[in-house]
Order: structure tokens, then C-alpha cells, then sequence
């Protein structure tokens, strides 16, 4: 179900017009702790969220090589020797991980 904010907000003004002066202030009042518990509720969420696409980004860095940046996440190496490894997937930085958590105009 899709909850339309504004206009939720206009159904709530509009019923509480034809209330009485006394009875509106009295149920604005009663609206600020439950609006507090929700903004705060909404931060924390928002928090955790900016958190892992900040986790998400560090493991999705570019690295450049044969001229171009690359994934080092998405593309694979593969060993060779102790200390030396071989491509065998490239995938172009920004990857698609990067795309999707990009905001989009
Ligand atoms: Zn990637």
C-alpha cells in the first residue's frame, strides 16, 4: 500500500478545520511526543542507512589498470604465485552495485 504524505497531511488538516479551536490545539498537542518518537525513529533508520552505503562504497573502489578503472570488488584476479595474480573478469568502476545506490536525478 502506498501512503501519499501530503496528501494524508491535507485529510487530517481539513477534518481537524472543522473541529473547535480547544479540540484542535488539544490533538496538535498530543501529536508532538508521537512526532518526536517518529523523527527520531526516521534519523536513526536514515543513519544506518547512509552507514552501510558508506560500507558498500569502500569495498566497490576503482583501480586502475590498462588505462582505465575497474571494480575491485566486481572484477576477479585469480593467483599466480605467492605474490603475483592475472586478471580473468573486468568490470568497469562505476560497477552496477555503484549504479543502484546512486542517486538518480
Ligand atoms: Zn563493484
Amino acid at each position: 500500500m502506498t501512503i501519499d504524505p501530503a496528501g494524508e497531511v491535507a485529510r487530517i488538516e481539513a477534518e481537524r478545520a472543522k473541529l473547535p479551536a480547544d479540540e484542535r490545539l488539544r490533538l496538535e498537542a498530543g501529536d508532538a511526543p508521537l512526532l518526536r518518537i517518529q523523527l527520531l525513529h526516521m534519523l536513526e533508520r536514515a543513519k544506518k542507512a547512509e552507514a552501510a552505503i558508506r560500507r558498500v562504497r569502500a569495498l566497490h573502489q576503482p583501480i586502475h589498470h590498462m588505462g582505465k578503472p575497474w571494480c575491485t570488488e566486481c572484477s576477479h584476479r585469480r593467483s599466480t604465485g605467492p605474490k603475483t595474480y592475472e586478471w580473468v573478469a573486468y568490470i568497469p568502476h562505476p560497477c552496477p552495485t555503484i549504479d543502484a545506490i546512486e542517486e538518480t536525478q
